[in-house]
């Protein structure tokens, strides 16, 4: 029977007894306190727990597992995987023991046709009611039925929570799988009697003091391994050879060009390439990736493991992207997500296979090199320098080296190990602090990330988080708690909210603890990987340990990441209507508007202006979608996307796709559909360098509030002009004819008075100043500077005078002018100067032009004197001849 006959004849089985089919959940499980899925239970443990209702009560799952607690045991013995698929059937306080152990039974012996006489039953050596049910209902024989202490059958999560006594299902393999020992029976850890099924009966509930209280609901947890089953239905001697896992395990031996079961060292190697080729392929299909934490370290562990026995079975070149594909070929039809994602699993396996080929070439050179010189010496454990050297400088992580001694039956010294990495931690935190920095901070954030590792950023999926204080620093230390009033850095072990990077501004909110609650004013980076939280203490206090809501300012968010989508559509569409040449240089993204530098040569002219803007609102409304996806740096630049100039990148990217229009490396939150982001304004272009330009912008509801204050002001004018909108134009182009003729009236009219006053009406006085040539003296009260001046120049070309002086008094005050003709003034006789000459008589003074100036003062009655001293002037400088 295959594989896939039997996950979906189990299904079925239980499909039929009123269960639920449920999808396998993701190997992330959504519980911080583990890192990989390894049961099928995970994904129920809030159900279990009583802190969520289920919307059913039975439920039946195919769940893919990973247990790397299993690693070493792979390839060695016939039943251990790393990566395994767990059949289940589950009761959220619905059935218990009565129908769990008759239908397991009655699964493996009427559906699967297990030979009843191969299996044995074991229950928890107080569980009578279980014993009962197999010996009484089901009808095992006693001799086939054993019961088993705490550490094999009775079943917790934990030191305390939801636990109970579990009854396995066994099948005799034969003694030829067996230990030899004499007492081997049910419980030996060897392959002989093989586990199939566990079934755990949920009934207790431990208290702290380690007191067990019955649980109201009882629940049923069961976990059937597929592949060993497989096993014993296919009749195979191990799980490598059932249907699954041999097209992965002969690739492996294709590869090689070493046939499988040609050596127990070979077949150990090939098992272990197989295997991890499974996990890995499942690992990063669920979007975990190669790094030195948590899950990402198990899954570069499993490659380069992987890489390493490959290298032993003598495939030098490039491999593991051929064993992704057959695992892709043998699962993808149970899990499409591997299908969907192949060509990026491929790519992010490929990469480190690349690194660590690289690592593993001058690491192997020197470990060979240690252990000879090691053996001539005639010792036996490898110094801690040696596997501090191949940590440190060549990448070899510390299980790799203990793997390889191992093979070579020595020993290593890890404390001389440990105390060399102690040493260079502090040397590196010491040369921290000499960068520059405000040591005592810097310290304190130095060791935050040490002990606390990076903060986890979950931003991209939620605005909401639970997360845990790790630590608070106040001014320049680290202080356990902070109360109302004061302001605090606050870091967490995850957060939504996002800190300041990459021109999109830092995030605010609130952070509400269990006695207290604080508000984010910004979001910072202190450090790369570290996120520091500035906070006010708002109501009560927050300690060091406590778990907190932590919650982003979810408006002002939206506002932002529409910005952020805009300005990846603004540099499409300046692209477009520009050129390629037209590269972002800079950006600033926030709430209330954008900003985007860009190189060009040239002002954009309003035509361009306008297309771009209309270029970018059509992607808007097509409305189409944003997604954001991580791949490797390598294979971003190979689709094109675009990197900012001069960046750093690290092997690891973040690309941001808005359909098919945009692709670019990007570490900001999107919109998920360009329609969100509403509209888009231009609202202005300016040059900040050579050819650099600049462009502002505000989207969504601050770009609706932009055209709803220019509707309004249109609308206030109109009303002011008594027209409606529309009209405007027209009324103000006639409003502006009128301004003319009337401007035109005017200065006729004004001028017709002027000369008026100069053909006459007034008394002219007119006095030689030099030989041929007059000056015309008068006075006209009444008049301003301006018309004063007009009437001098007048009076100058109507009278063909040398020049003119005009007096007035003018809101109770005296002034005077006087105008020369071209003539004089090339003879240097300087208006200025005589109007200054003539103002001394009216207390004041002057100034202007050479051959206009005007003079005033406050003494009234110096004007005729003034007057007399002007001509008086005029003649002597001109008598003189250094006029
Ligand atoms: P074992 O003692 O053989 O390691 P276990 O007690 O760890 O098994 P459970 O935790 O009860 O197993 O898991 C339920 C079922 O999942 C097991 O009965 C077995 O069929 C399967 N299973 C567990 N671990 C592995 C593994 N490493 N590889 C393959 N199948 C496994
Ligand atoms: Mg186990």
């Amino acid at each position: 029977m295959r594989s896939e006959e039997i996950r979906e004849r189990f299904l079925r089985f239980f499909q039929d007894r009123g269960h639920r089919l449920v999808k396998s959940s993701s190997l992330i499980p959504d519980d911080p306190t583990l890192l990989l899925t390894n049961a099928g239970m995970v994904q129920f443990k809030p159900y279990f727990l009583g802190a969520v209702k289920p919307e059913f009560t039975r439920a039946t799952t195919c769940q893919k597992c990973v247990r790397t607690t299993d690693i070493e045991k792979v390839g060695y013995t016939a039943r251990h995987l790393t990566f395994f698929e767990m059949l289940g059937n589950f009761s959220f306080g619905d059935y218990y023991k009565k129908e769990a152990i008759p239908w397991a039974w009655q699964f493996l012996t009427e559906e699967m046709g297990l030979d009843v006489s191969r299996l044995y039953c074991s229950v928890y050596e107080e569980d009578d009611e279980a014993y009962a049910i197999w010996r009484d209902v089901v009808g095992v024989p006693e001799e086939r039925l054993a019961r088993l202490g705490k550490e094999d059958n009775f079943w917790d999560m934990g030191t305390t929570g939801p636990c109970g006594p579990c009854s396995e299902i066994l099948y005799d393999q034969g003694e030829e799988y067996g230990c030899g020992r004499p007492d081997c029976r049910v419980g030996c850890d060897c392959d002989r009697y093989l586990e199939l099924w566990n079934l755990v009966f949920m009934q207790f509930d431990r208290d702290e003091r380690g007191e067990l209280h019955p649980l109201p609901n009882k629940n049923i947890d069961t976990g059937l391994g597929l592949e060993r089953l497989a096993s014993v239905l296919q009749g195979v001697a191990n799980n490598f050879e059932t249907d699954t896992l041999a097209a992965v395990l002969y690739r492996v031996a294709d590869l090689a060009g070493v046939p499988y079961g040609k050596g127990e060292e070979s077949d150990v190697s090939m098992k272990i390439v197989a295997d991890h080729s499974r996990a890995f392929t499942f690992m990063v299909g669920d979007g975990i990736l190669p790094s030195n934490e948590d899950r990402g370290y198990i899954l570069r562990r499993l490659i380069r493991r992987a890489v390493r026995h490959g290298r032993l079975l003598g495939i030098t070149r490039t491999f593991l992207p051929s064993m992704v594909e057959v695992v892709v070929e043998t699962m993808g039809g149970a899990y499409p997500e591997l299908k969907q994602n192949s060509t990026f699993i491929i790519s992010i396996v490929r990469a480190e296979e690349e690194r660590f080929t690289q690592t593993l070439r001058s690491g192997l050179f020197y470990f060979e090199e240690a252990v000879r010189d090691l053996r001539e010496k005639g010792g036996e454990v490898i110094p801690g320098e040696v596997v501090f050297h191949l940590h440190d400088t060549l990448g070899f992580p510390l299980e790799l080296t203990r793997e390889l001694a191992r093979e070579k039956g020595l020993a290593l010294d890890e404390e001389g190990f440990s105390r060399l990495m102690e040493e260079q931690r502090n040397r590196a935190r010491a040369a921290r602090i000499q960068e520059g920095y405000t040591a005592q901070v810097q310290e304190i954030y130095t060791e935050v990330l040490d002990n606390f590792g990076e903060t986890r950023f979950t931003g991209y999926q939620t605005m909401a988080d639970k997360a845990r204080i790790v630590a608070l620093v106040k001014g320049s230390h680290a202080v356990p708690e902070a109360s109302a009033g004061e302001e605090v850095e606050v870091f967490l072990d995850r957060t939504p909210f996002y800190g300041e990077m990459g021109g999109q501004v830092g995030d605010t909110g609130v952070l509400i603890g269990p006695s207290g609650e604080a508000e984010v004013v910004d979001t910072q980076h202190p450090m790369r990987d570290l996120t520091s939280h500035r906070a006010r203490v708002k109501k009560g206090r927050l300690a060091v340990g406590e778990t907190v809501e932590a919650v982003v300012d979810r408006e002002r968010r939206l506002a932002i990441r529409r910005n952020h989508t805009a300005t990846h559509i603004l540099h499409y569409a300046l692209r477009r209507v520009l050129g390629e040449h037209a590269k972002q240089a800079g950006s600033l993204v926030e709430p209330q508007r954008l900003r985007f530098d860009f190189t060009h040569f040239a002002p954009l002219d309003a035509d361009e202006l306008r297309r771009v803007e209309e270029m970018a609102n059509a992607v808007i409304i097509e409305d189409h979608p944003v997604r954001a996806y991580i791949t490797t740096y390598d294979y971003a630049v190979s689709i094109d996307a675009v990197a900012l100039f001069g960046e750093k990148y690290e092997d690891y990217v973040r690309v941001v796709e808005v359909d098919d229009i945009s692709r670019e490396l990007c570490g900001g939150t999107h919109v998920e559909r360009t329609g969100e982001i509403g509209l888009l304004v231009i609202t202005g272009e300016s040059g900040i360098g050579a050819n650099m330009r600049r462009i502002e912008a505000l989207t969504g509801k601050e770009a609706y509030r932009f055209y709803r204050a220019r509707q309004d002001l249109l609308e206030r004018l109109a009303g002011s002009l008594r027209v409606e909108v529309d009209r405007l134009p027209d009324r103000v182009e006639r409003l502006r004819q009128r301004v003319k003729e009337l401007e035109a009236e005017l200065k006729k009219r004004e001028s017709r008075e002027v000369a008026a006053l100069a053909e006459g009406g007034v008394e002219l006085s007119e006095t030689e100043i030099a030989p041929g040539t007059v000056m015309i003296t008068f006075r006209v009260d009444g008049l301003d500077p301006q018309k004063l001046r007009e009437l001098a120049e007048r009076t100058l070309l109507q009278r063909g005078a040398g020049a003119v002086g005009i007096a007035t008094v003018c809101d109770d005050k005296a002034n005077l002018v006087v105008a020369l003709s071209r003539p004089l003034v090339e003879m240097g006789l300087d208006a200025v100067e005589l109007v200054r000459a003539a103002a001394r008589e009216i207390g004041g003074g002057g100034g202007g032009r050479p051959d206009m100036a005007v003079g005033g003062g406050s003494n009234k009655e110096g004007l005729p004197g003034a007057m007399r001293a002007l001509v008086e002037e005029a003649r002597k400088r001109l008598e003189s001849g250094h006029a």
